[in-house]
């Protein structure tokens, strides 16, 4: 069965491509030749994730889904949350968002924090959410060479290492996408059977 990842960034995709079972075929934009931005303008996880898969369903009219991500840290009041992608600036890379939180957390002993995923399906028509959450706090410097993002500062509450120091299979089993990734995944078997 062919799915459509509304997903322009390689590394989502293939976390996702190594949690989905072979009965689906997952098409990136690129196999489906859409190379825009689609840009998100929603104020919460759930907004930007179903405005993603309600572009490329009206255009393409395939089954689709799409997913947006929030860091959101206790004392700095959930933030960066939904703008997690630009919380250091418009221009701004994985390197400055990471500088600017450690920065911000520089006078704090609480540093929990939860990462948070929601994925909006698109599926015959219907629509539906589905929510991982993976809690853990933010390290004092960053670690690791792996993943992306926010990985080398977020070291999940059931691990000893940051998500930048563990392989992608080992962050798949615990990590927000990878919970959400997997509801998806019940809910599509499901349908099949
Ligand atoms: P989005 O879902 O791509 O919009 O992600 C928002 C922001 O969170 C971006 O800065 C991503 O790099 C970051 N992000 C999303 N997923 C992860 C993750 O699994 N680990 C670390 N950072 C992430």
């Amino acid at each position: 069965m062919n799915i459509v990842f509304v997903t322009n960034n390689q590394n989502k995709l293939s976390e996702i491509k190594n949690l989905v079972s072979s009965n689906y075929n997952i098409l990136s934009l690129k196999d489906i030749d859409f190379h825009n931005d689609i840009e998100e303008t929603e104020n919460t996880l759930e907004g930007n994730a179903m405005l993603k898969a309600k572009c490329i369903h009206s255009r393409f009219g395939l089954d689709c889904f799409a997913d947006d991500t929030g860091l959101e840290i206790d004392v700095l009041d959930c933030k960066p949350g939904v703008y997690s992608a630009r919380y250091a600036g418009p221009q701004c890379n994985a390197k400055d968002n990471i500088e600017k939180v450690l920065s911000e957390l520089k006078n704090f002993e609480n540093r929990n924090a939860k990462f948070i995923t929601v994925i909006a399906l698109i599926l015959n028509g219907k629509q539906i959410f589905f929510k991982g959450e993976c809690k853990g706090y933010i390290t004092k410097i960053p670690r690791g060479q792996d993943g992306f993002g926010y990985d080398p500062i977020f070291q999940p509450l059931t691990s000893k290492l940051t998500f930048a120091e563990m392989n992608q299979s080992e962050k798949g089993k615990i990590s927000h996408r990878g919970i959400a990734v997997k509801k998806l995944i019940d809910y599509l078997n499901k349908q099949n059977n």
